[in-house]
């Protein structure tokens, strides 16, 4: 339902096998993009979802790892037959305008509208083609403004037939009621929230890169107690010769990933944003999987379909 592909791994620089780390996630046949290093637009090629119904672009800061692929990658989409009525959106936070429209200096006269929004953290949105996805963002702690994501599809409860029973409404209405119409029994008005059972659990995944530890992410993460299916984090360094690094460019160690991962009360983990000396992140899974079993060393084009829980 909710299919996720982290297109690329890496941090700071492609590699010859690890590319910048973007992820893409579909759903109802229409694309979303978090984040576009260099040669983002190749991954999405392999993974073969259809480049034309990319319509959503989320930035989650403006460095150069994170955003050089989009002007090369809004002239590919030029010749997919994306036009006029099918805009293209760029969220992301400050100075995103300014940025975007000097990297767009050497992609003029698109044939599709690009529209922007920018984003302070703390917003939650839907989409203009679809209200059954909602997105929502945090602040996050790096050198510049800098936002995780987080994408929900909200699960409806279930019609209760023994409610509505009792509220003598006739089954030859139910149907109406399933489909969020009032209906009339006597002189009463019945509406939909009083025949439906206990809320139920959407699905979530949330993409964290380049940040500290903070309170915040982790609250991100727990959804209300509803928490995350899938956190794909920034794992910048694993080796002990690295940890230092990571106060002087904010990132994230394999440990601290897992610790966000079980305090924020994630099920699964995957592992992004490798420093390019990790070249083989793998090695180092166990200082991960010691705090959080359920992680996985991330790698170009891993994917999965995330569903509701069956109930
Ligand atoms: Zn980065
Ligand atoms: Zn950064």
């Amino acid at each position: 339902m909710l299919d996720v592909c982290l297109l690329g791994s890496g941090g700071t620089q492609p590699l010859p096998n690890r590319r910048l780390s973007a992820a893409l996630v579909r759903f109802g046949g229409s694309l979303i993009l978090i984040d576009c290093g260099e040669g983002t637009q190749i991954g999405i090629r392999e993974r073969a979802w259809g480049l034309r119904n990319l319509n959503t672009i989320l930035l989650t800061h403006m460095h150069a790892d994170h955003i050089l692929g989009i002007p090369g990658l809004l002239l590919t989409l030029a010749f997919t037959g994306k036009d006029e009525h099918d805009p293209l959106t760029i969220y992301g936070p400050e100075p995103l305008v300014e940025i975007l429209s000097g990297l767009l200096v050497v992609a003029p006269r698109l044939p599709y509208p690009v529209h922007y929004g920018v984003l302070e953290g703390g917003e939650q949105f839907g989409l203009d083609y679809t209200d059954a996805l909602t997105i929502d963002c945090v602040s996050v702690e790096h050198d510049i403004p800098c936002l995780a994501y987080g994408l929900t599809v909200p699960r409806a409860p279930r019609f209760d037939p023994a409610r509505a029973e009792a509220l003598g409404v006739p089954r030859s209405e139910w149907r109406r009621l399933q489909h969020g119409e009032s209906v009339a029994v006597g002189n009463r008005t019945v509406v939909p929230s009083d025949v439906m059972g206990p809320p139920r659990r959407g699905v979530r995944v949330v993409l964290v890169t380049d940040t500290r530890p903070t309170p915040a992410l982790t609250r991100f993460v727990q959804a209300d107690g509803n928490g995350t299916d899938l956190l794909i984090s920034d794992a910048m360094y694993a080796g002990p010769e690295d940890l230092p690094k990571r106060w002087e460019s904010q990132h994230l160690t394999f440990a601290e990933a897992a610790t966000l991962a079980r305090d924020g009360g994630a099920r699964r983990l995957w592992l992004t944003h490798f420093g390019p000396a990790l070249t083989d992140p793998a090695a180092y899974l166990d200082r991960a999987t010691s705090i959080f079993p359920n992680t996985e060393a991330g790698y170009d084009l891993l994917t999965d379909s995330l569903t509701f829980d069956d109930e």
